[in-house]
């Protein structure tokens, strides 16, 4: 630690990470307390109709974003000026397909053209079930021109974890007429317990360091000779926060799984309960199953997204249908944001 400069952090009960410095001036000891907000995490919705575009409604892509990283899940067509309306980046790294109908996939071949008219360099990843590389190539050729950049195209199969720094992406099956669609799931890792402040100046522990690193996990040995053990004054590890994406599908195992205790579901929501044999038959989901699947799996909250053209102005009917089965549910629109909180 640098003289004269003494700084701790840890993060207090709504969940922001706070900064306490103290620095020393002119001989004397001067305090500074920063609050730095918690890790963000929100869902852009980019388009929201199934098949075809609407007057109100373009077709299939969801931004995620966690502390500035986008993650973008699907690309239909016009996904890239959806993404400028909505002020989602392009220097994003990873394009994640659910499958391979049409509309959740053209737009990539635009975007990748502005990408690469901007200059880009940095590698784009691609993810997407078998026959995502022979997908990709098609319209990587499709510009004429070569690209300015790589791009890495992975195939994944139902299972697969893949590895960030604090979360993971975990692919999970869905059922959407025979193919090899896939959804993803978000997970962040386990968070540290919370600190009790109280507590620990009530026990005379001087706030700085020490807190710092009891919060850590490690047993300190104050001046005057007592141990304090880290399970005083921490708490059990919290559980991060899960983002679950459908793509097409009817009500499946697979989501249902992945879906349990998460902190939001996007589920495809094609049809309303009237049109219920056509949705099996075109293996796409109601409002209602939806819905019954969120609850279910015990998610905290629904979004509704990939409507049928039909309910393109006026998706009432497929919310109040919805709500007879898990209340909070809401009718995705264009570009709505939801942000995703921790637990209380
Ligand atoms: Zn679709
Ligand atoms: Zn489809």
């Amino acid at each position: 630690m640098l003289r004269g400069l003494s700084a701790f952090a840890f993060v207090n009960a709504t969940q922001s990470i706070v900064i306490h410095i103290e620095r020393k001036d002119a001989g004397k000891w001067r305090a500074a307390t920063n609050y730095i907000p918690a890790m963000s995490l929100a869902v852009r919705l980019l388009g929201t109709s199934a098949s075809r575009p609407t007057v109100e409604r373009n077709v299939a892509s969801v931004a995620i974003v966690r502390e500035g990283e986008t993650l973008l899940v699907d690309c239909g067509e016009g996904t890239q000026r959806q993404m400028m309306r909505y002020g989602v980046s392009f220097g994003l790294a990873d394009i994640f397909f659910t499958h391979f109908h049409a509309d959740h996939v053209i737009g990539v071949i635009g975007l990748l053209r502005t990408m690469s008219l901007q200059g880009r360099t940095d590698p784009l990843r691609i993810w997407g079930p078998r026959g995502a590389q022979r997908t990709m190539k098609r319209a990587e050729d499709f510009g004429m021109d070569r690209l300015t950049f790589p791009i890495q195209v992975e195939e994944l199969d139902a299972g697969k974890v893949i590895g960030r720094k604090d979360y993971s992406i975990v692919t999970f099956p869905v059922d959407h007429r025979g193919s090899r669609s896939l959804g993803y799931a978000l997970v962040e890792e386990e968070r540290k317990g919370r600190f009790n402040p109280e507590l620990a100046r009530s026990l005379g522990i001087p706030e700085g360091p020490l807190w710092g690193e009891i919060h850590r996990g490690r047993s300190v040995t104050l001046d005057d000779g007592r141990v304090i053990d880290p399970s005083v004054l921490v708490g059990a590890k919290r559980p991060g926060r899960r983002v679950v994406v459908t793509g097409d599908t009817r009500p499946c195992a697979g989501t249902l799984e992945a879906s349990r205790g998460a902190d939001l579901l996007v589920h495809e929501s094609t049809f309303g309960h009237e049109e219920h044999e056509r949705a099996v038959e075109t293996g796409h989901s109601t409002a209602r199953e939806a819905a019954c699947l969120a609850r279910d799996a015990g998610v905290r909250s629904l979004v509704l997204t990939h409507f049928s053209a039909r309910y393109s102005r006026d998706a009432s009917d497929l919310l109040r249908e919805a709500r007879e089965c898990f209340e909070n549910t809401v009718v995705g629109r264009d570009g709505l944001e939801v942000e995703v909180g921790y637990p209380v």
